[in-house]
């Protein structure tokens, strides 16, 4: 058979749609998903796109190759056939290897039932879950200031009413700073440390007066440990990153595979923590996320084994590159972990950070405004999750604009 064509050659079938009549989708959209704002971060990727070659330090993930023995491992995987669900809560293996860890790091138990664990879509998936197994309309969340992009916007997707908790110059999250914001309507509070956008990792201390805080006034904390293994030698204690989880197993540890192993895209995390909470993000993950991706949760199940120092160490000189460029010119937060600096734009250049960011653009030079992680717009973000000498050029840009 023959199908009639047009003059064009294409194939002429009736349309059955009415014709001009199209879904007016606009109207459809809930005040929710409005109320979600994407705009900061999503102007400085599409920037970039447009670039020719810039020199990017806006780029939020490490520069190195995800170690042999996990490619494999997912590979293996993949080729074995084991690429159906696996339960919700996670591989068994997985869950096994997150238990024995935050009992070497934090103390915990391996038989404790008033813990739960469970392997979650990134750590974006975990802290989303977790917010939304706990918060009710107006219910509120301390976070601090500056913040990871995301975590205001959990407010309009969970009804929580998000506390900001400034950190203003030293970016350190105290329990003394964190202690008037929190009310009657408090369910938890965010601490990320090392944290994005400033790299601070606090104090052994810190934490535990975080710990003692939360407990005093029954609220959940909630640690972002997404960078615990990115923790250059100065800031690490007892050979490790500093963990509220070592004085409680009532905080809840949010982890993530991404940044540490180099495969963001795999949207691997994990949760850990009190039990209650955790069954009820799994009921959400289930009707949700359902698992994160097997043949993928197969290849990180012997990651805690593999030692990433080297990765580590040569991002602490990347660090050390930066501070030497830079230290005497501006004030900067001691990057102790992570791969970000947090600048401030010196006061004596008379612009705001996103009119700075402006004048780097026009050296082909990416960063991003302080603004996109605070309601402060007096900085700028550095990642030094770059090769050496694109750091270098991007120092010798920034070294000249500071001036
Ligand atoms: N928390 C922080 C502090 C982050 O910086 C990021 C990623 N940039 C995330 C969570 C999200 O990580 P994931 O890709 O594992 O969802």
């Amino acid at each position: 058979m023959t199908l009639p064509k047009d003059a064009r050659g294409v194939v002429a079938l009736d349309d059955p749609r009415p014709r001009g009549v199209r879904l007016n989708a606009e109207a459809l959209i809930g005040r929710r998903a409005r109320a979600v704002d994407a705009s900061g971060i999503r102007r400085i990727f599409d920037l970039g796109a447009k670039m020719a070659n810039p020199i990017n330090l806006s780029i939020g993930q490490p520069d190195f190759p995800v170690p042999e023995p996990i490619k494999r491992a997912a590979i293996t995987a993949i080729e074995g056939d084991r690429n159906g669900y696996t339960p919700t809560q996670g591989l068994p293996a997985l869950l096994t290897a997150i238990r024995e860890r935050t009992r070497d790091r934090a103390g915990w138990r391996l038989d404790d039932p008033s813990i739960g664990t469970m392997v979650t879509s990134g750590t974006s998936g975990g802290l989303l879950l977790a917010c939304l197994a706990i918060a009710d309309e107006g219910d509120e969340i301390v976070i601090p200031d500056p913040y990871f992009v995301m975590y205001p916007q959990i407010g309009p997707i969970t009804g929580a009413r998000m506390v900001t908790c400034p950190t203003y110059p030293d970016f350190r999250m105290t329990a003394e700073r964190v202690e008037p914001l929190i009310g009657p309507r408090t369910k938890a509070v965010i601490v990320n440390s090392p944290s994005n956008p400033c790299g601070v990792v606090l104090r052994e201390s810190e934490v535990r007066d975080l710990v003692d805080l939360c407990a005093r006034r029954g609220v959940l904390l909630i640690s972002d440990e997404i960078y615990d293994e990115f923790v250059f030698e100065d800031a690490l204690e007892h050979g490790t990153c500093p963990t509220p989880a070592r004085y409680s197993e009532d905080v809840l540890v949010i982890g993530g595979f991404g940044k540490t192993y180099a495969c963001t895209g795999w949207r691997l995390g994990y949760a850990t923590g009190p039990a209650p909470i955790i069954a009820e993000m799994l009921k959400l993950q289930q009707h949700s996320y359902i698992c994160a991706p097997t043949p993928l949760q197969h290849g990180v199940v012997e990651s805690f084994a593999i030692s990433m120092r080297p990765q580590v160490d040569a991002y602490q000189r990347r660090r050390d590159l930066l501070l030497d460029a830079l230290g005497d010119k501006v004030s900067i937060a001691r990057p102790g972990g992570a791969f970000y600096a947090f600048i401030e734009v010196p006061p004596r250049l008379g612009v705001s950070g996103s009119e700075f960011v402006e004048r780097a653009l026009a050296e082909q030079l990416l960063v991003i405004p302080g603004k996109v992680f605070s309601h402060r717009d007096t900085h700028f973000r550095v990642s030094f999750a770059v090769a050496e000498d694109r750091l270098r050029a991007g120092l010798a840009v920034l070294s000249r604009l500071l001036d």
